[in-house]
């Protein structure tokens, strides 16, 4: 089994070093190699994604990435700033399902801007479609133009686009993931003005014959965010296209109290997948040795039950992140008023402590 790590820019060094520390600790001999990514990438070979990067990610049968970009990296041409790494990385490799679970632990019921009541108990999966919608439409406008090139232009634009098998495929894994938890599906759109989102409808309605044991709703995107604040337990899978889906799974992911808690996986069709935490690279608390390490942490289990098939690992991970957090450890984004917080390593080293 070999893994590729990446671990970019910001915390991205510190927060994998933890994941990995955790992977060694289990009784299995992974391969794992590191390489450059994103701005350090750059830095080093001038350029956010080297060859020698995609090439080992390609061969690898994980990518646990950690975390690219620096504000310092915004006037580069848009080609070479470190998120460029991961577009890259996601067309390269096929990565067309974005899979980010939302789940409140209830011992952080109290870290959520909402009621108790109304999220304790959370627990829902947002699957993002990655490789099509308005962010790989045609004509790509002049995207490799650096800052100030549109001034004095007229107009700009970006085309919506989906094709069929695009939208069946990330429907297929939608139904499937439901089947697996508790078998409802609410397909996000905006068909109501939107032709492609017209399209998007009827093509899941198709692919639902094919699941008759799952439930399938339909619901406009500007209610289904507003109703992931009303009432986010309503939800169990929600699929939907790549620019809605980025929008609302931040949305969910606040619901849970802290992004420093919440795993990400992408897959493409042979279960190959990159895993990475849903927040970003953290410049503001870089270096300090404050950051949370768990999103990480369970990414890297997320990855050991998704790409690895090695499931009763990842069990024993997400097993040892609740068991920790149970005995009151918390780093500084979770830590409720007064308590005292601890660093990065110190949870990392927690995690392994509890893996029992
Ligand atoms: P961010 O997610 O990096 O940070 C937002 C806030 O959350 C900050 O206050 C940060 O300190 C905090 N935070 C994030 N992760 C944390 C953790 N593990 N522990 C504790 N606190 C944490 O978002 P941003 O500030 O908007 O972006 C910073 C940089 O990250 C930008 O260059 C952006 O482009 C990049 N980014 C990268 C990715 C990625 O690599 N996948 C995703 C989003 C943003």
């Amino acid at each position: 089994m070999k893994i590729a790590v990446l671990p970019g820019d910001g915390i991205g060094p510190e927060i994998i070093a933890e994941a990995v520390r955790v992977l060694r600790a289990l009784d299995e001999r992974f391969e794992i190699e590191f390489a450059d990514v994103g701005g350090a990438a750059y830095e080093r070979h001038g350029h956010p994604l080297p060859e020698a990067t995609l090439k080992l990610a390609r061969g690898a049968d994980a990518v646990l990435f950690g975390a690219v970009g620096d504000f310092k990296y915004d006037g580069l041409e848009r080609a070479l700033r470190p998120e460029q790494a991961i577009l890259g990385l996601r067309k390269s490799l096929g990565l067309f399902a974005n899979l980010r679970p939302a789940i409140l632990y209830p011992e952080l019921a109290s870290a959520s801007t909402l009621k108790p009541e109304v999220v304790s108990g959370l627990d829902i999966l947002i699957v993002r479609e990655l490789t099509g919608d308005i962010y790989f439409g045609t004509p790509r406008g002049r995207r490799s133009a650096p800052d100030g090139a549109f001034a004095g232009q007229p107009e700009a634009f970006d085309t919506m686009r989906y094709a069929r098998p695009e939208i069946e495929r990330i429907a297929r894994v939608a139904f499937e993931a439901a089947r697996r938890r508790s078998g409802k599906v609410t397909s996000v759109d905006k068909a109501n003005v939107l032709e492609t989102f017209q399209f998007w409808k009827d093509v899941v309605t198709e692919v639902h014959a094919g699941y008759p044991d799952v439930q399938l709703e339909h619901m406009y995107v500007d209610n289904a965010a507003m109703q992931l604040v009303r009432s986010p337990k309503s939800f169990d899978v929600i699929v939907t296209g790549n620019m809605f889906g980025d929008i609302l799974s931040d949305e969910a992911a606040m619901l849970t109290g802290s992004i420093g808690m919440l795993p990400s996986a992408s897959l493409n069709e042979r279960s190959q997948g990159l895993y990475e935490p849903s927040h970003g690279s953290a410049p503001d608390i870089a270096g300090k040795g404050l950051a949370n390490p768990l999103a990480t942490i369970l990414s890297a289990a997320m990855m050991l039950r998704h790409s690895l098939d090695r499931a009763q690992q990842a069990d024993r991970i997400e097993a040892a992140v609740k068991k920790v957090l149970a005995a009151g450890l918390r780093t500084a984004d979770i830590v409720a008023g007064g308590a005292r917080a601890v660093g990065t390593g110190e949870m990392g080293a927690a995690v392994v402590a509890a893996l029992g």
